[in-house]
């Protein structure tokens, strides 16, 4: 099902420069850069790029606003960062359409992220008040041991160009609650968003300089990651930058978290309900953010007494997506980020189908008509794929998924472990012994049982093996821009 691209909404003011110090930065030495609209695949602005003179200002602006947001009450942090929570409500519907501008993700679910970032402001903000240390008796002595846990003072969070109000609420929130400022880098592809997001903070009064935007490529992050004033980076982004990131953290050995890509698996067992499992997974497949999303469940395992019976409700579900204008508020497939993205995309498909790693039932090809200026695909299945194909093993990152059939549980476990990934794994079953069962066997930071993947800021949220290391969400999240002191006071003097 298609529609045509009628409303690109030109009439939107978008943020373009960079926001440094509670001030709107232009004439950036890292250039300017014209945006694409991956609707129509045409420039809808023209943005700054922070190069290693914003970051060198930006980093100073944020040590003076750290200084002073840790001279601030418990109460007081905790109020400003609530006030921060009420703007991204207050503020949902605009956030959601920059973000639509940002890389094209359909109008229905982009407030939806705001929404997110709200919900970890309001939890991280309980925590400022009430996050607290210990003491520990220590051996041989009667010594007073206190274990506390400190900001770093400045951190710098990178964040991936498709889901940049995702990693504001995962990652920004706890980074302040814990008594940090930020410098917040998203992806030169989705600027406008954290511009927008860092602008609020002032408005919701946090010190100026406490969060920083600078979007910029590959060259402002480098600059920020080998930066002496930047004494944590948390990354969100694919392996291949992880590498690249930790080797130029090893410069000044400034610690570094990651939360990378996935090829989750998702598990439909026999006892399954297989329309709500089908309509899951087909959400949490290719047809949600087309696919573009580090939870996407890309290898879908099918027990094979119910391996039609699920398809043909799949392919049921994919087919009836209606793709289309992402400001339409009826699209729920948008197009995919770039030219490029669909380019990679449509290549992994023609590999796929050169190398007979399964059978392609629906999808596969690029939309044209009023689509064709866009970088529309359609949702595309696989299936009865091998597990040990590229298509099965690398992540496309795309409306493209795998299905796989599996004859019992044991098979199951095994086949969606195995994977160099360990991001998420999803489970359709109505027998909780053989939930509990399998969710333990199954190597992934989160596991979803008759459930989509549906972040809450009481869960740590994070990789298993080459899927990252670090977690969001929870106290977790807190302590992972929070390091620890020992202060040991000698009763015996
Ligand atoms: P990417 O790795 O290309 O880029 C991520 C960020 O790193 C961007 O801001 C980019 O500008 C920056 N960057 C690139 N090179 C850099 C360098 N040398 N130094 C410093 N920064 C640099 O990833 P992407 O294409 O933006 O996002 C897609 C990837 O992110 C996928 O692999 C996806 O699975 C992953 N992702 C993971 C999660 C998670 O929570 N685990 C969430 C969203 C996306």
């Amino acid at each position: 099902m298609t529609s045509t691209v009628q409303s690109l909404a030109a009439t939107d003011n978008v943020p373009t420069g960079l926001f440094i110090g509670g001030d709107w930065v232009t004439g950036s030495s890292g250039g300017t850069l014209e945006h694409i609209f991956p609707g129509t695949g045409s420039p809808n602005a023209t943005i700054e790029i922070a190069g290693e003179a914003e970051v060198d200002r930006a980093v100073e602006s944020a040590w003076e606003a750290h200084r002073e947001w840790i001279s601030y009450t418990p109460e007081h942090r905790r109020d400003l960062l609530l006030n921060v929570a009420d703007a991204l409500r207050d503020d949902a519907e605009r956030l959601g359409r920059l973000n639509t501008h940002d890389f094209g993700v359909p109008t229905m679910m982009s407030a939806a992220h705001a929404g997110l970032a709200e919900k970890f402001f309001r939890y991280y903000a309980g925590y400022v008040d009430k996050a607290n240390g210990s003491s520990t008796p220590v051996a041989d002595k009667f010594d007073v041991n206190l274990i506390e846990h400190e900001p770093y003072g400045v951190v710098g969070i990178i964040a991936p160009w498709n889901g940049p109000l995702v990693v504001v609420g995962l990652n920004v929130a706890p980074a302040l609650a814990a008594g940090n400022a930020v410098i917040l880098k998203p992806s030169e592809i989705s600027p406008f968003t954290p511009l927008r997001f860092g602008e609020l903070c002032v408005q919701a009064g946090l010190p100026v300089g406490l969060v920083n935007v600078l979007p910029s490529g590959p060259e402002g992050g480098e600059a920020l990651v080998r930066h002496p004033g930047v004494k944590k980076i948390h990354f969100t982004g694919g392996g291949s930058t992880a590498q690249k990131i930790i080797t130029a953290a090893a410069h000044n050995l400034t610690p570094v978290a990651t939360e990378l890509g996935g090829k989750s698996a998702a598990l439909i067992f026999d006892d399954a309900n297989l329309d709500v499992a089908a309509v899951t997974m087909s959400f949490q497949g290719p047809v949600g953010q087309s696919g573009q999303s580090c939870a996407c469940s890309s290898r879908i395992f099918v027990q094979n007494t119910v391996y039609d019976a699920f398809m043909e409700r799949f392919i049921g579900a994919v087919e009836s997506a209606k793709i289309g204008d992402p400001f339409d508020p009826s699209t729920i497939v948008g197009p995919v980020v770039s030219q490029a993205a669909t380019n990679r995309i449509l290549g992994v498909i023609d590999r796929a189908v050169d190398e007979k790693a399964g059978e392609l039932v629906t999808g596969g090809k690029r939309l044209g008509g009023d689509l064709a200026s866009g970088y529309y695909l359609e949702p595309t299945v696989f299936s009865r794929v091998d597990n040990k194909s590229a298509l099965a093993q690398i992540e496309t990152f795309g409306p493209v998924v795998s299905v796989i059939p599996f004859a019992d549980e044991a098979e199951a476990i095994a086949l969606a472990n195995d994977s160099v990934y360990g991001l998420n794994a999803f489970i359709q079953t109505q027998n909780v012994g053989r939930a509990h069962r399998v969710a333990r066997k199954l190597e992934a930071g989160s596991v979803w049982v008759n459930r989509h993947s549906d972040l809450g800021p009481q869960s740590p949220y994070g990789g298993y093996k080459q899927s990252g290391a670090g977690r969001a969400g929870g106290i977790e999240g807190l302590h992972e821009f929070q390091q620890v002191k020992t202060i040991r006071i000698g009763m015996d003097f």
